[in-house]
């Protein structure tokens, strides 16, 4: 069956945008198409607020429990292994798999998780701006045809390669852009924030890529029925780092390794760029010097130069280690990376509840049982608790490493929970259900099928919220038997050595 479409919409993704950050946009007033659809904006709480766990959320409309991904990691509970968690992993189909099955066309750049891509019928699927190892598009000529020619490059001229790469998304869209939904997700302004905290004192600190946003959002404007904006995670400054596994250790849940254990993200990262690269191990006495008289943001703005002329005369890039390496097989208990926002229990004899008990009893963290945060059929793939630092009273999480002391002094611009959600519809139907409110990562993708007409998914979290929110009828369906054998036949193709 074929649905009359009401709408056709247009989702603008960036990510890390705060909610705070609104303010900020429209007092420099140079982005107004922008900070038109921001007008009607809600806090969306993004839990975790990682971009590997989040994304899937907002594509998917479920949490983490039924979709499967929980951070970059997937974690092997036999083994104990960590490795990248990708697509196949993923186990609810995203908004352009669901459109898809109802025949409907859509564009979506940088679906995350955004490797491998799947390809399917109906959709035009671009991955090539966040971790796809290979960037790629379905079909294939869309990629050669409108991003093959970008000159500049990424890491070392951020700003023309994002204006290139902006005006190619325009192109596309010009050329192919009469379908029912175009979804755009760019890396902006997170990977500018990481590197620029300036930023997040003022937009005008990179004026030239908000004013590229505002003209993807203004050609949005022009082309589609209604348009959203939606972030998967804030960003802010704060004043004290949380080490998890150095409080597990000081219990007795952890053990230290004697070798220095390797870290996935970062060595593919490295590989990725091609680039050759050197450990640099921080000793103990000079890392607990600099933790303790609070040197640690200097240190940390010092290294890019210092690393920068290393790489220049050696050709060498140094990636800077501290601390030690937990040992992964005979720790009982704990946080297996950065960004997993959480403990893993591997030992039987620990105790849940005592170590919930253990962990709450620290200042600075927000701590709950898996189960009371997630719910679905994979919420085991996750963490056994959930732990996120307390970011209103200025705490994020440490690394996963242990670093000899629980809480480190610094200055230090990480995610923390609060994304934005905007609308901009024809009719002006949602604007007021959301303005101001605050609303879970998974209301995103239900809210907008629903405001276009097309049956939602019957595992959707919050089906109730929908109802009330949106003004057209709810109807469901169910789209993950479909989507598990789409899965299915590729990798059967893929062994194949077909593509
Ligand atoms: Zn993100």
């Amino acid at each position: 069956m074929v649905y009359n479409v009401a709408e056709t919409v247009g989702v603008l993704g960036l990510d890390a945008l705060p909610y705070w950050y609104i303010d900020k946009l429209r007092e420099w007033g140079q982005t107004p198409h922008l900070s038109k659809i921001l007008e009607n904006s809600a806090r969306l709480e993004c839990l975790p607020p990682i971009t590997e766990a989040s994304w899937p959320s907002i594509l998917t409309g479920v949490n983490p429990g039924k979709h499967g991904l929980f951070s970059f990691f997937h974690v092997d509970r036999a083994t104990r292994e960590r490795r990248l968690a990708h697509a196949w992993d993923l186990e609810h189909p995203r908004i352009h798999e669901m459109l898809s099955f109802n025949r409907l066309k859509s564009i979506m750049i940088n679906p995350i998780p955004d490797y491998p891509i799947i390809p399917i019928k109906n959709s035009i699927i671009v991955s090539n701006l966040f971790f796809n190892p290979t960037p790629s598009s379905h079909p294939r000529q869309i990629y050669e045809k409108y991003f093959a020619g970008i000159r500049a490059s990424r890491d070392e001229d951020y700003d023309g390669y994002m204006s290139e790469y902006i005006e190619s998304i325009q192109r596309l869209i010009d050329d192919e852009g009469d379908v029912s939904l175009t979804w755009v997700t760019l890396n902006f302004p997170d990977y500018l924030f990481h590197k620029k905290p300036e930023l997040l004192k003022s937009p005008r600190h990179a004026p030239r890529l908000w004013k590229l946003v505002d003209g993807l959002a203004k050609q949005m404007l022009d082309t589609y029925d209604s348009v959203f904006v939606v972030s998967d995670h804030g960003f802010r400054m704060f004043d004290y780092r949380v080490n998890v596994n150095d409080i597990l250790y000081r219990h007795g849940y952890v053990t230290v390794s004697e070798r220095d254990e390797e870290k996935p993200l970062v060595d593919l990262l490295a590989r990725q760029k091609g680039a050759r690269t050197k450990k640099v191990k921080v000793p103990k006495t000079l890392y607990m010097i600099i933790a303790r008289l609070g040197l640690e943001p200097l240190a940390r703005k010092a290294f890019p130069v210092f690393a920068r002329l290393y790489e220049k005369v050696t050709g060498v890039r140094p990636v800077v280690r501290s601390g030690y390496s937990i040992d992964y097989m005979r720790s009982r208990a704990y946080m297996p990376e950065g960004g997993t926002y959480g403990v893993y229990i591997f030992d039987e004899s620990v105790d849940k509840d005592e170590l919930i008990e253990i962990l709450r009893g620290y200042r600075g963290l927000k701590v709950w049982d898996s189960h009371e945060v997630y719910e679905g059929p994979y919420v085991e793939r996750g963490p056994d608790i959930v732990v996120v630092g307390d970011h209103e009273n200025g705490y994020v999480l440490g690394p996963a490493r242990l670093m000899g002391t629980i809480y480190l002094k610094t200055k230090y611009q990480s995610h923390d929970l609060w994304g934005v959600f905007a609308a901009h519809t024809s009719d002006g139907s949602i604007e007021d259900a959301i303005k101001a409110k605050t609303l879970k990562n998974t209301i995103v993708t239900p809210l907008i099928m629903c405001h276009m007409g097309v049956p939602l998914s019957k595992y959707s979290d919050d089906l109730d919220l929908v109802g009330s929110l949106c003004k057209r009828d709810v109807r469901t369906m169910d789209y993950t038997m479909k989507f598990r054998i789409v899965k299915r036949l590729l990798k059967a193709g893929r062994r194949m050595g077909g593509r």
